[in-house]
């Protein structure tokens, strides 16, 4: 057990490594992961709607 260190997670939706510590969109890296997954992300292109970008912290440390 490494409990206490930072731990990196592959993004369930792109596999990208992220570190769920500290993020809210965790176990995804994004938010845009986790709309994708929740279905939000219907087109399939980049048209998120910025009307609730309440936080924008996808590159937070
Ligand atoms: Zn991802």
């Amino acid at each position: 057990m490494e409990e206490g260190k930072s731990i990196v997670l592959p993004c369930p939706r792109c596999g990208k490594e992220t570190k769920p510590e500290g993020n809210p969109f965790r176990p995804f890296c994004s938010r845009r992961c986790k709309l994708i997954d929740l279905g939000k992300w219907v087109e399939g292109e980049y048209v998120i709607p910025s009307q609730d970008d309440e936080t924008e912290t996808e590159d937070q440390e």
